[in-house]
């Protein structure tokens, strides 16, 4: 067994075929993501013994001849952000050095009752504030494509582990691209699905309104499955929809032809870089599988960044106030009165950007500048999302690069905050609009590093979307 070459479909096979167990599958992605970590620092904990006892299930179903589940015996990772009964769940943050959360995200128990194998959990940034994944506590992941380059974030973990084939698919967090941008500095799949496709119960929240949690993987198909496998209405989360969850599986051999996509002109303006040419080759091979490529328009496309970074600091200035020394976090040694404790264990526990956020988000909020700042962003969300409602009469899909540049080297853009928030350009708006997007390879730049090209697509379209995504897959698209 070739434990980084594996997919969904091959653990099947190999599982009915009796080629392996279930049990010798996890002790071998075990071990070999215990032999790969210290290169990437990808995983922050392994859950070797939790890993053990769910693959032990899964050939016991098997055994007594009873459906282990559509993941059976899948070696799964999930970004620390998102939390695991008696199984250590920091965010990224030295304040949750030592949280064991009581519950499991709706998510997880969904993925381990469908057989999936919960191997770990995966570094990232902190809170998932960050672009890099530079901003974890507890240091930052490397690029398994090129070490001395970030894996993107802030679900870089997430992204590594099945880049470097330690798990065959992951769970991440997409607040504005968060699962896309590290999927496209790495290589692989990665999908955010409309907001409220996928309960966020027992994901820490950041910006509760942007937050998404979604899929990656090494093909189209895997992370459709790992999708419809967590997706689908959470009586603990409200805002979870209730609109029923088709297999999205039964739209990925379907053609293309006569399929309308859009690339909006205020994505492309300026792209002239190995990104931009990647992306062409991308839309080219689309053309010549019978797609009608429109250009179409996204007005404001250019308020994106500063409604977003806006929006998602208020918010998160609001969700980290739980952090207070008093409920999961450490509490400062050092504090004599309830207000120092207050202080002085957020001042010692949060990193640099989250202090950043909470000070611009409680200003933004503040009596005299709510009018102007926060609720005026309200407003540009509504129309970003408008343009996309007008521009979706017309297409049925629209294409566009994830990121304006590849995986930059480490510590290149971390001294200038205003430079990191703005390699969020393309993905931000698909979060503030709510609607369903993903990122696949599209080739490699001429340093042989890869590029994702993103696929939008309507509210509640995953089918469409995965269906673009899986006939570029197989025409070759991820290595034009
Ligand atoms: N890079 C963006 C930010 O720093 C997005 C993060 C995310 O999607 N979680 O906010």
């Amino acid at each position: 067994m070739n434990v980084p070459q594996l997919t969904i479909s091959g653990i099947q096979t190999g599982l009915r075929e009796k080629k392996f167990s279930a049990t010798e599958l996890a002790s071998e992605a075990l071990a070999f993501a215990r032999a790969e970590n210290p290169a990437t620092n990808a995983y922050l904990i392994l859950s070797e013994e939790r890993a053990m006892r769910t693959a032990a299930e899964v050939d016991a179903k098997l055994a007594r001849g009873e459906d282990p589940g559509p993941l059976a015996g899948v070696p799964v990772a999930v970004k620390d952000v998102i939390v695991t009964q008696g199984l250590r769940t920091t965010c990224g943050s030295k304040l949750l050095e030592h949280f064991i959360p009581p519950y499991d995200a709706t998510a997880v128990t969904r993925l381990e009752a469908a057989g999936g194998v919960l191997l770990g959990k995966t570094n990232c940034d902190e809170f998932a504030m960050g672009s890099s994944n530079e901003n974890s506590a507890y240091g930052p992941v490397r690029n398994p494509v090129a070490l001395d380059r970030v894996p993107g974030g802030s679900s870089g973990g997430s992204a590594a582990v099945v880049a470097q084939g330690t798990a065959v698919v992951s769970l991440g967090s997409d607040t504005g691209g968060s699962i896309r941008q590290p999927a496209s500095f790495c290589g692989v799949v990665g999908v955010t699905p409309t907001y409220g496709r996928v309960s966020r119960y027992g994901l820490a929240a950041f910006a509760s309104s942007l937050d998404h949690i979604g899929p990656f993987a090494r093909n189209v198909h895997d992370a459709a499955l790992l999708l419809n496998t967590v997706a689908g209405k959470d009586p603990m989360d409200a805002t979870s929809a209730l609109a029923p969850v088709p297999d999205y599986r039964a739209v990925l051999n379907q053609d293309v032809r006569g399929l309308r996509v859009g690339l909006p002109k205020e994505y492309f303006d300026g792209l002239l870089s190995d990104t931009g040419n990647q992306i062409q080759k991308g839309i080219d091979l689309l053309k010549q599988q019978g797609c009608e490529i429109v250009e179409v328009s996204l007005p404001h496309t250019q308020y994106a960044i500063a409604c977003y970074y806006i929006i998602c600091t208020a918010e998160a200035s609001s969700n980290l106030a739980r952090y207070d020394g008093v409920r999961y976090t450490n509490r400062s040694a050092g504090a004599k009165t309830m207000s120092e404790m207050y202080r002085m264990t957020r001042g010692e526990g949060f990193g640099a950007e989250c202090k950043r956020r909470i000070m611009l988000g409680t200003y933004v909020l503040s009596a005299g500048y709510y009018d102007a700042f926060y609720l005026k962003a309200q407003k540009v969300r509504s129309l970003i999302a408008r343009d996309f409602q007008q521009v979706f009469e017309q297409v049925d899909a629209l294409v566009t690069p994830v990121s304006p540049f590849p995986a930059f080297r480490l510590g290149e853009k971390l001294d200038d905050p205003i430079q990191m928030y703005l390699s969020d350009i393309y993905t931000i708006t698909g979060d503030l609009a709510g609607i369903p997007c993903m990122s696949v390879p599209c080739g490699l730049t001429g340093e042989g590093l890869p590029v994702g090209m993103q696929i939008l697509t309507k509210h509640f379209d995953e089918p469409g979307m995965f269906r673009l995504a899986s006939a570029f897959e197989r025409a070759g698209g991820f290595t034009v």
